[in-house]
């Protein structure tokens, strides 16, 4: 559990359309690359003091479902 002060920047959005987003509810623009996304959410870390989230991954990205049988 965070404190009210623990505002975090993240990614949100699929392939091509990924957009940075925070818990301040600041939203960056729609990128095409995570890269680019990426450089809004430091950006905003930087300018706000908030904490970047490297990898939100568990609901943004397609799940491939790999069965080693
Ligand atoms: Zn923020």
């Amino acid at each position: 559990m965070g404190s009210f002060h623990d505002m975090q920047a993240y990614i949100d959005g699929s392939a091509l359309r990924y957009t940075a987003r925070c818990d301040c509810g600041w939203d960056g623009k729609t990128r095409w690359s995570r890269a680019s996304a990426m450089i809004d959410v430091g950006t905003h870390a930087v300018d706000t003091g908030h904490y970047p989230v490297p990898v939100p991954a568990t609901t943004a990205e397609p799940v491939l479902v790999l069965k080693a049988s």
